[in-house]
């Protein structure tokens, strides 16, 4: 089975670039409609199937994902 994982975004931080959508696997990011103090849309998790690979926080042009993976 794949490993879970999670991701925390610093949504204040983040332009809203999308580059992070096109690499993840599991289609867990999407741009929300809401729009940070800089007047950016953020990217939100639209589900809980992160599975940790980390492709979003490497793609990331402002690394502002961090991602988390459930011990084994
Ligand atoms: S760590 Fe992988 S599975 Fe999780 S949101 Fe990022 S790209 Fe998607
Ligand atoms: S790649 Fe980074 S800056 Fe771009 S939308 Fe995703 S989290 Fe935001």
């Amino acid at each position: 089975m794949a490993k879970k994982g999670d991701i925390v975004i610093d949504i204040e931080k983040c332009k809203g670039c999308e580059v992070c959508l096109a690499a993840c696997p599991n289609d867990v990011l999407a741009i929300g409609s809401e729009v940070n103090r800089k007047g950016y849309r953020y990217a939100v998790k639209v589900n809980s199937d992160c599975i940790g690979c980390a492709n979003c926080a490497v793609v990331c042009p402002d690394a502002v994902i961090t991602v988390y993976r459930e011990k084994k």
